[in-house]
């Protein structure tokens, strides 16, 4: 068969239109789904359960029927329990899967609509933009500046260039350059593809398994269980021998001792201790992600509890990222636009005076710019009006369009050199029947030193270097209000001129200022404050101008003491930028690249650091960061591939709310730990300290069993729900290297679980007088009853195992 690449676009369509089924293909093996039966069979797998499978069998054939069925139903009942945590947890686990499934952009009837990608069949027209994954293998039909980075396919890192002509049939992968695979994702421009394989069939499906998932793997906190586990298990096995070693040679049954010692050891041992961790963190990312922070694997709901420093941008993060204009800057004067959001209704005004926008000179050209150098459009939707795209663009149509100005169709657009974080700028060139026009827009500090001339009135003027001074004054002045300014720009070109992003934006001919209103969002300022009490530090990495920066620090209340510009960082030092990591700084017209800088530096000083990002250029930094965050609604899919935590409202105050869940989940695992420490040591002591008293059999292997099932388990799963304690917020980060259990804590549990011992074995030996029945009873009654009053020692620990459960 003729590989796509060798054909037109044209006859791409006519093929396949021709084929028998334009049937989606079987989507990628998803082999993280766990089946029903693998979560049930692991309840079996555990070594200590297999023993007890086999002390129930030795029980049978010693002829203690009742004992034997007695161990074979508990076993039974802690395996549903089990499996019906896990199930939920995995459940749990698929939901928020689904939530990451991701979503393309497709022209279907002539009508654009957002849907999820494993939706798409063959023949469907996908738009891509910067940022996007591609979601299926697609021949490409329209490019502009497309470059696509493939180094999942072809190993070769960068972006590679695309275009739309048929290519040599023996071309191979690496220089199909017509095409775009599933897997590689837009690091420049857009384009539009028609789909030819989807899912398995894709070149991805056949060489790879889709990465993009929750990801389920050891936490550090598994590893710590691990090792307490082990601990405990040494200590138990210890216990058990000592208790056959000392029963035997005190004359007793070695079938008794022998059953007393396994079930100690299932005792003590907490082995479903990891499983219960897990379940605790997984329902725990259930709870972010109704909290609007979705985890992308467990060890980030563990890691967030330990945050000690967050980066955060401004735009769309600290504030709404709804842009309003709410001034114009010309040589001749400011002027004032009324009206608020994307509904294009709103007056033009001059030193308070309504004006006519045709009337004022200069703003018509600047407006056609604005509209022109523009990919986002806006929509009415049930009475209200949304961006579609860059609100800042989505912006600019609305004062055009307040205007008056509709764009004028067909524009004929030869060429766009895209904006990125890293350019703060972008062009695009119109071809008009006379002449090409580079329509240019950007962050003031880039476009004004390539303007040579400045638009006054209907004349273009030089720009001599006083009246470049008192531009940027004017920039400034627009910025200390906390607007976030872009300067527009034109160049005239002959027909004929070869097109270069170099040629497009320099010697351009300055139209004016623009300043957006971008109000922060009010919420913001109480988490701050959260965060400021949590002992976490907050830094502001932006790539808007610092006086704009400044102006909405100040309006959410956010310390800064030193503000450092991305040009700066650039000559500075690591050890220089690692003192001004210790103040509360603030950076400004950083790019990308700077981030991760950032982080590493930060990370040297031992912090925790979470940091958030939405372009294809934030993914080092994303992924180099603790908690990597991304933002759910204008983050690009490589920085939602990059990150741990995706946030859907791309808000800072849920940052601060899944940092606090963070906290409440690690709590809640060190409350159950420790009260299941606590009580095993309980149940040992007694039954190891009634053997070397000599006394008879304290406790029988099914109450053992009993206890750390119904008793010990059940009431650990309690703990791990507990609401957050009252100073979660106001204590500072924990280590992540500090041991779930500390020393003194240690000492702690031992003397309570000590206590437990000695209180059950007194009561026993008081009852003994009566019968041995009794006492034992009143022995197990004791345990249980203790494992109750214990547990509320565990609901608060405020730093040390609390006391109040002695008596
Ligand atoms: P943050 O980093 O906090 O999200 P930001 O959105 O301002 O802030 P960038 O996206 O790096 O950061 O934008 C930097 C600057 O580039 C802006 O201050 C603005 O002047 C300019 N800019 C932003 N969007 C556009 C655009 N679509 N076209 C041209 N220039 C733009």
């Amino acid at each position: 068969m003729t590989p796509w690449h060798a054909f037109s676009p044209e006859e791409t369509i006519a093929r396949l239109r021709t084929m028998p089924q334009l049937a989606r293909t079987a989507p990628l093996p998803d082999n993280e789904t766990t089946a029903w039966y693998v979560i049930l069979a692991r309840q079996f797998q555990s070594i200590l359960i297999l023993i007890l499978i086999a002390a129930s069998i030795l029980s049978f054939f010693v002829g203690d029927k009742v004992d034997a069925i007695a161990i074979l139903v508990i076993v039974i009942l802690n395996a549903c329990l089990g499996f019906v945590q896990e199930w939920k947890a995995e459940t749990a686990l698929q939901n928020l899967k689904k939530m990451l499934t991701p979503h393309c952009r497709v022209l279907r009837n002539g009508v654009e609509e957002t849907i999820a990608a494993d939706a798409l069949l063959p023949g469907d027209i996908v738009i891509l933009a910067t940022g996007n994954a591609v979601p299926a293998d697609l021949r490409l039909s329209l490019t502009t500046n497309l470059q696509i980075d493939e180094s999942v396919l072809t190993g070769e890192a960068g972006g590679v260039g695309k275009q739309i002509d048929a290519l040599p049939a023996d071309s191979p992968l690496s220089a199909r350059a017509n095409m775009a695979y599933m897997g590689t994702s837009v690091v420049n421009g857009h384009a539009m593809g028609i789909v030819v394989a989807t899912g398995s069939a894709t070149e991805f499906g056949h060489i790879a398994e889709l990465t993009r998932s929750v990801k389920e793997s050891q936490t550090h906190l598994g590893a710590h269980l691990d090792h307490l586990g082990r601990q405990l298990g040494v200590f138990a096995l210890c216990a058990a021998l000592c208790v056959i070693g000392l029963g035997v040679l005190g004359g007793r049954a070695v079938t008794d001792m022998l059953m007393t010692g396994i079930s100690l050891a299932v005792a003590a041992i907490p082995e479903g201790l990891p499983a219960v961790v897990t379940i605790t963190l997984a329902m725990g990312m259930a709870t972010m992600a109704r909290k609007k922070a979705l985890l992308r694997h467990l060890q980030a709901a563990e890691a967030l509890g330990a945050v000690s420093v967050i980066c955060t941008d401004k735009t769309g993060t600290l504030t709404r990222n709804e842009m309003t204009v709410q001034k114009i800057w010309l040589p001749t004067g400011v002027i004032d636009v009324s009206g608020t959001g994307y509904e294009p209704v709103g007056e033009f005004s001059a030193q308070g005076t309504v004006i006519s926008p045709q009337d004022c000179p200069g703003l018509i050209p600047l407006l056609q710019t604005a509209q022109t150098c523009n990919i986002a459009q806006i929509e009415c939707k049930d009475g209200l009006w949304h961006a579609i795209g860059s609100p800042t663009e989505a912006a600019l149509i609305v004062v055009a369009r307040k205007a008056g100005i509709e764009p004028a169709l067909p524009l004929c657009i030869v060429a766009e050199h895209s904006f990125s974080s890293d350019r703060k700028c972008m062009s695009m060139v119109e071809q008009t029947p006379t002449s090409l026009i580079s329509h240019v827009k950007g962050a003031p500090d880039f476009i004004l030193p390539a303007c040579t001339t400045i638009l006054h009135g209907s004349t273009a003027v030089p720009l001599l270097p006083h009246g470049l001074t008192a531009i940027q004054d004017a920039a400034a002045a627009f910025a200390r209000q906390g607007l976030r300014v872009l300067a527009l720009a034109q160049k005239t070109l002959p027909l004929d001129s070869v097109i270069s992003q170099a040629g497009s934006e320099s010697g351009l001919m300055l139209l004016g200022l623009v300043a957006f209103m971008d109000p922060p969002r009010p919420e913001v300022i109480h988490a701050l404050q959260d965060a400021k009490s949590a002992g976490i530090r907050v830094i502001m990495i932006t790539g808007d101008a610092p006086e704009t920066a400044m102006a909405i620090a100040a309006q959410i209340g956010l310390d800064v003491s030193r503000i450092v510009l991305g040009t700066a960082l650039a000559d500075m030092s690591d050890e220089d930028l690692s003192l001004f990591l210790r103040e509360p700084v603030l950076f400004a017209r950083t790019v990308p690249q700077d981030k991760f800088r950032i982080v590493k530096l930060l990370q040297a000083q031992h912090q925790l650091v979470a940091m958030t990002g939405d372009g294809v250029n934030d993914a080092p930094a994303l992924k180099q960061a603790d908690i990597g965050i991304a933002m759910g609604i204008r983050g690009t899919d490589v920085a939602k591939g990059a990150a741990d935590i995706i946030l859907l409202d791309d808000n800072f105050a849920t940052i601060v709310t899944a940092i606090s869940e963070g906290r409440r989940q690690y709590t809640n695992i060190q409350k159950f730990v420790q009260f299941l420490y606590a009580h095993s040591i309980g149940e040992v002591s007694a039954v190891v300290l009634n053997i070397l008293f000599g006394g008879p059999l304290i406790l029988l292997p099914i109450q053992i069993l009993w206890i750390n099932l119904a008793t010990d388990g059940v009431t650990a799963l309690a703990l791990s729900v507990e609401k957050p304690e009252r100073n979660i917020m106001t204590v500072p980060p924990r280590s992540l290297l500090a041991p779930l259990i500390n020393r003194w804590e240690m000492l702690w549990l031992g003397g309570l679980g000590l206590y437990v011992g000695i209180a059950t074995l007194l009561l026993f030996n008081h009852y003994l007088a009566v019968s041995h029945t009794l006492a034992s009873s009143v022995a197990f009654t004791t345990i249980v009853l203790t494992a109750q009053v214990l547990a509320f020692n565990f609901r608060h620990l405020n730093g040390t195992v609390a006391t109040l459960g002695w008596f």
